[in-house]
Order: structure tokens, then sequence, then C-alpha cells
């Protein structure tokens, strides 16, 4: 990016309007003097200048420190717009996978309990836990049973034995989010969607075991009952085929919206449509279904993962503790209350891997976190650290209520498959005390560890800027991959 990056403080830059004559708004990223000059290498800061072209946009294209390229809108990219004024939703905006976010859960395990049994514990999550591209599972939906989960989200599961209602409670959202409609789901994606609810899913999707080897703010760690050398464990998952389809079949959809409703975009693949029209409530019916399906999801895989601890440990899971901490999304649009130059109004906040971080006193933050924020969860890789942060008051000034997502990678795939020539990732892991179980060694090789940025690096960043703060930093001891 050989644009104009302005300082605003120590980790803010802006790129100005007057960058290039079509923006609507500036762009706005979040980083430190260090992160800038790696981002710069690559394509994300040219989409957040063509995201703050969109119609409608509010405020400013933003982008968190965990910022990579991605499909029209960069990864990490976070854009409100005003459905009042034109504003539109965009596919590109949410990701392919639509809801692809993180759980956590607590247990009553130290490591010191759990260390003769890792390989165990690891060998039985793999066997259990279905993982992998297209792998199918072991929970089966026809379509009106699907049109009925994609209604209910996470509830439909709970009620049929696959968790309890507080899991509900602890889900962003409840686990459901209203106003989906199956009925813009296509035929091929409840086809895909039949078998796929319970999986992992390839690549970066994982379910991984950790120990908390910090803790940052005993209070509100007190609070998400968490302590230092706690087991963890941290699943990552998404809406699977079905989300897939969904957004595809829209992006085809959106073609020629731009020619229809008086638009131009930089890039076809930010292809969107105004929220008010019919296609873009069709989308938005589609996303919110496909989003409720990846809650039943990552329901059924935590389902999954406690009974793997009962065979392993022999007690239940409610006596080992193993409760949800909280689970959040991180590729969604949501319809929320922001101000806006002094006016509070409703806006669609697209977070294409951002994470919402609403802040002590919001009334979406669950009843026992109202003092401290909500968790706020981010994986960083299977060979370093991940973290827990707890939403601030500055997401609801600086960010549409938004912090980071992840590390973010700093590598294509293809680039660290090279890197990983000649090497056995899951033998280098072993040898740091993290075992590893996955489909195959190119899988592992486009996830290694170098293939991500400094996690501590980029929450120090979001940290920094209050728009989430550490709560706890947990690290990987066994993690299963697709
Ligand atoms: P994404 O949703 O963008 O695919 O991934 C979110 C983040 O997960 C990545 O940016 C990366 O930091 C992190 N990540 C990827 N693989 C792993 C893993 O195996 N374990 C943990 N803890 N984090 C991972
Ligand atoms: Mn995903
Ligand atoms: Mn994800």
């Amino acid at each position: 990016f050989l644009g104009p990056l302005e300082a605003v403080d120590s980790c803010c830059w802006r790129i100005p309007k007057t960058y290039r004559a079509d923006m609507r708004v500036e762009g706005l990223i979040f980083a430190d003097a260090d992160m800038i000059g790696q981002i710069r290498q690559d394509q994300g800061l040219e989409q957040v200048v063509n995201v703050a072209t969109l119609p409608g946009i509010q405020k400013a294209s933003l982008a968190m420190p965990d910022i990579h390229s991605g499909y029209g809108f960069a990864i990490g990219g976070v854009a409100a717009t005003d459905p009042e004024q034109g504003g539109v939703i965009s596919p590109g905006g949410v990701g392919y996978d639509i809801n692809c976010g993180v759980r956590l859960l607590r247990s009553n395990l130290t490591w010191d309990e759990l260390k003769p049994r890792i390989r165990d514990l690891v060998d039985k999550l793999f066997e259990h836990v279905p993982t992998g591209v297209g792998q199918s599972g072991k929970y089966l939906f026809d379509k009106p049973k699907l049109k009925k989960l994609m209604e209910q989200g996470s509830k439909y599961v709970v009620d049929k034995g696959f968790g309890v209602a507080r899991d509900l409670d602890f889900t962003e959202a409840g686990g459901c989010l209203d106003d989906a409609d199956p009925d813009r789901v296509s035929d091929r994606a409840y086809t895909r969607g039949y078998d796929q609810c319970g999986t992992l899913g390839s690549g970066n999707h994982f379910l991984e075991v950790q120990v908390i080897d910090r803790i940052l703010d005993p209070e509100a760690a007190e609070v998400m009952g968490l302590a230092e050398g706690m087991v963890t464990v941290l699943i990552h998952s998404g809406s699977r085929g079905l989300g897939y389809q969904v957004c595809d079949d829209h992006l085809a959809m959106f073609r020629d919206a731009p020619k229809r409703y008086g638009f131009t975009l930089p890039d076809p693949q930010l292809a969107c449509a105004p929220i008010q029209s019919p296609e873009g409530q069709a989308y938005l019916g589609a996303m919110r279904a496909a989003a409720n399906y990846a809650w039943c999801n990552r329901q059924l895989l935590t389902h999954q993962a406690r009974e793997v601890f009962r065979m392993v440990f022999g007690k239940r899971w409610e006596s080992l503790g193993l409760d949800l901490v909280y689970d959040v999304a991180h590729n969604i649009a949501k319809f929320e209350r922001h101000h806006v130059n002094g006016v509070e109004k409703l806006v669609c906040v697209h977070r294409k891997g951002a994470t919402r971080a609403f802040p002590p006193g919001h009334p979406e933050v669950p009843p026992p976190y109202q003092a401290i924020g909500q968790p706020v969860i981010i994986p960083g890789s299977m060979g370093t650290a991940s973290w827990v942060l707890a939403g601030q008051a500055g997401s609801m000034t600086r960010s549409f209520g938004t912090s980071c997502h992840g590390a973010g990678r700093v590598m294509s795939r293809t680039k660290a498959v090279r890197l990983a020539a000649g090497r056995r990732i899951d033998q280098e892991l072993d040898a740091q005390g993290i075992i590893v179980r996955a489909r195959g060694h190119k899988g592992l090789a486009e996830e290694q560890p170098a293939a991500y940025k400094d996690v501590d690096q980029v929450v120090n960043v979001v940290d920094h800027v209050g728009i989430s703060k550490k709560v706890a930093r947990l690290r990987p001891v066994g993690v299963i991959k697709g």
C-alpha cells in the first residue's frame, strides 16, 4: 500500500478521504508502529479503502491489528452501514464462513491432573469429533428439521439434550438471531448442511485443550470462572458447507445490484445490495439462518467434547465444571444501536474476522458479566498463546463495539506450505509439549505458528486503544485440526 497513513495516535492510523475520490469516509487502522509496516505489504489496506466507498457507510472503514487481505473486505475489517441512507449489506463483509466463531469452556481440572492423560484425551477427541473438509458427522438433519434448527438456533439442539439452558445464556445473541429466513436458503445448502452440524471442518478450525498461564485482570477472571493453572477448551468452527453455499448463492444474486440500484464498486468482490432492497433482505434472512446453524454446530461440538472428557476422566461434564465461558461470532452482520456524529441510530455492523466487544453495562452483555464487559476470545495459533479479553467503553466510541478476532495471517497458505517443506510441524510442536492431531501434513503446514502474527502484540493494541482489556492468557497443550 503506497497511499498515505497518518498517525492518529501510537496505535491508530488514518487513510484520509482525500486519498481516493470515491471514498465516502476515511479509513482507520488499529496497529502499532511496528505492525503497520508489515500491514502495508498486504492488499488489506487497499481493501479498507474499497470498503470506504460503499453506499451508506458510516464514520470510517475500520481495521483491527489482525488485518490481512480477504475476499473483497479485509479479514479484521469492520464497516457499519445505515439502512436509512441507502446503506448496503455485503456478503464479502461477513465472509464465506458465516458466523465462524469461537467458544471457550472452563473446567475444574488443573494441568497436573490432566498431564498424565493428555495424549489419551487428544487421541479420543480426534477419534470422536469429526474433522476435515466435507466430513460428515453423527447428527443428521433433514430439510424440515434443518428449517426448525435454523429458526431456533442453539436452543433447538439444547432442547434435544445436547447442552443446558446455561449454555444459551453465555452465547452471543443467546445462540439465535431473530428474523432468520430458512426459505432463503437453497436446496443445495440444505443438502450440504444435512450431515455437517457437529463437525469441525478443515484447516484453520480446531478444538484445543489449553492451560491458563497468566491472569492479567484477577477480578474479571474470577467473574468468568478462570484461574491460573486451569484447563480450558477452545472450539473454533462456523457454518460449514451450508454457510459457504449461502454466501456463494447470494454473491451471484447481487452481481447486477450496482447497475439496478445505481452505484459503482471498485471491486466486484464487494458485491452488495441496499439493506432495504428485496435482495438485501433475502441475504439477511439466509445469513441469519446460517448463523443459527453455526451456533448449533458449536453447541454439538461442545457436547461431543464434554462426552470425551467424561470417557477420559470417568466423571460427568457437570462435575468436571466444563461450563461455557462465552461464545462469540467473528464473521457476521448485525443491527445494533451506535452513536454516529452525536446521533444514536440503528446501523448494520459488518464484522469480518472481528469480534463484538460490548462494554460493562451494555444490555446485551449477560447479567453475570455486566460489571466486567463481554468476554472477547482471541485465538493465537496452535503453537503460541490465545487470549481472553473483556469489552471496554472505548469500543463504543472507536470501533462500533468491536475488537480483533485472532492473531491474523502474515503469510499466504502457499508460502506457509513452502516454508514447511521437509519439516514435520506436528513433531516440532510435540517437542514443545503440544500434542497435535490432524488429517494431513499440508493443513498443518498452512497453519504453522509462523504463518500468524504475534498474538501478544495484537492484543496489546486492542488493550492500549481501550476497546477491550486483557484478562487471561492461555497456552495450548493439545490440538485437533481439520
Ligand atoms: P480465522 O477465523 O481467521 O480463520 O482464524 C482466527 C484466528 O485463529 C487466526 O487469525 C489465528 O490467529 C487463530 N488460529 C488459527 N489456528 C489456530 C489454532 O490451532 N489454535 C489457536 N489457538 N488459534 C489458531
Ligand atoms: Mn471459519
Ligand atoms: Mn474463524
